[in-house]
């Protein structure tokens, strides 16, 4: 399935994910190529997904522990 980037007019935010909050419904560009000016939107790239590779982006998780493994 391809991708579709959407960037709402006057913005250069490029979205990828049709769930974001800040997803164009109206007054926006879209293309399936990856854009190649503008930037990124954040919550698109770290909204965590069950079905991403994403959540290699997420910060580690420093849970202290009175186990030590050794
Ligand atoms: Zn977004």
């Amino acid at each position: 399935m391809p991708v579709t980037y959407r960037r709402a007019h006057g913005s250069d935010t490029w979205h990828f994910r049709n769930d974001c909050t800040h997803w164009p419904h109206a007054e926006f560009d879209q293309q399936s190529q990856t854009p190649g000016n503008g930037v990124c939107c954040m919550e698109c790239t770290y909204w965590p997904s069950s079905n991403s590779i994403l959540h290699s982006f997420e910060a580690p998780r420093h849970t202290h522990s009175d186990r030590h493994p050794w």
